[in-house]
């Protein structure tokens, strides 16, 4: 091996920085040529590739976004697409390109390993940590702590003027940041797709809490709970109990900032990982954090196996009243 390139795709996630950074110099260090590609797939379909050196990545541990722009490409989803982008390695002799992003980004190279022979390895980088086979995603940390810092301000409005509020926080298909950072806000509710929404059983603790002198209370949501957005509960709360709330949907501020300690960390572990993957020829797979040392699972897994919510939280979201 002699020459690999590096992309973020998908969602952005904060620590996808110390991610590229870690990847480029492991890879310069081992003798390796590096190329940046710019927007994701679109950039590798586009030829939007430069070579990178260990100046490039000075000063980008601690920025959120990705100095190589993230993208969605629609045209990568096609045989066609894939051509020109395994062209555009193949005329630079790169024969290894390392992927940051989630189980979408996995599958698109995955279909360039499969049908072009491209040496492929995966970072999970996506704050909602819903790729199985790493304990935690580049990501996810940094945006249950920027949640949660919201939140608690949240809190001071809710009790100053004796409100109900939900907070909406991102999780379309998983509820691992809806959890953490509800269980770390001290949310009386905290909604997920993962268990049953009860509306009418919610209804009766908030009154219940009332009853007992409680003036405000905050419901943590994720935006994929089955019984709809913060907006849609909200209505149904009050269509049941006549209770009236305010809604906060944190959005996108999820996503941003600078990344904490454990993403740095994490995201410099699977740099490393990543280029000692290609360089031992175990393309490709994609590389996790595990009970704090590196592992390798095949691509598939990230689409195929399911991670789990930690019981032990989803048990003290229900139970501490
Ligand atoms: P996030 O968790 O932030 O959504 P993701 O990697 O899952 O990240 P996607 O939008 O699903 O994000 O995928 C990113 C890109 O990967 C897509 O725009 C597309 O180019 C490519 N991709 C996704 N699925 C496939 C697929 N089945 N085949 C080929 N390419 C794919």
């Amino acid at each position: 091996m002699k020459a690999i390139a590096v992309l973020t795709s998908g969602g952005d996630a904060p620590g996808m920085n110390a991610g590229i950074r870690a990847t480029v110099r492991t890879a310069l260090t081992c003798g390796l040529s590096v190329f940046g590609v710019k927007r994701g797939f679109q950039g590798l379909i586009e030829d939007d590739l430069n070579s990178m050196y260990s100046t490039d990545v000075s000063n980008i541990l601690q920025r959120g976004g990705t100095i190589l722009h993230s993208a969605r490409s629609e045209e990568f989803r096609t045989a066609e697409g894939r051509i020109k982008a395994a062209e555009n390695l193949r005329k630079r002799n790169i024969d290894g390109l390392i992927v940051l992003g989630g189980d979408g980004s996995f599958r698109g190279a995955n279909d360039i390993h499969r049908e072009h022979g491209t040496r492929v390895v995966g970072i999970p980088a996506t704050i909602d940590n819903d790729i199985w086979g790493s304990d935690f995603t580049i990501g996810f940390d940094t945006a249950v702590n920027t949640a949660l810092e919201a939140i608690d301000k949240v809190r001071d409005t809710a009790a100053a003027h004796d409100r109900l509020f939900i907070v909406e926080v991102m999780g379309r298909r998983a509820g691992f940041i809806a959890l953490e950072v509800g269980i770390g806000a001290g949310a009386e509710e905290i909604l997920i797709p993962e268990t049953k929404t009860d509306i009418p059983e919610i209804c009766r603790k908030l009154r219940n809490r009332y009853d007992n002198g409680r003036t405000s209370s905050i419901l943590v949501v994720a935006e994929g709970d089955e019984e709809g957005n913060a907006y849609e509960i909200a209505k149904k709360i009050e269509i049941h109990s006549g209770m009236k709330s305010r809604v906060t949907v944190l959005g996108h501020v999820q996503r941003g900032g600078s990344p904490t300690a454990a993403d740095r960390m994490l995201a410099t572990k699977l740099g490393y990982g990543a280029i000692k993957a290609l360089l031992d020829d175990a393309a490709p797979c994609m590389i996790g954090v595990e009970d704090g040392s590196i592992s390798r699972h095949p691509l598939a897994d990230a689409w195929t196996r399911k991670k789990e919510l930690d019981k032990l939280l989803v048990q003290l979201s229900s139970g501490l009243e």
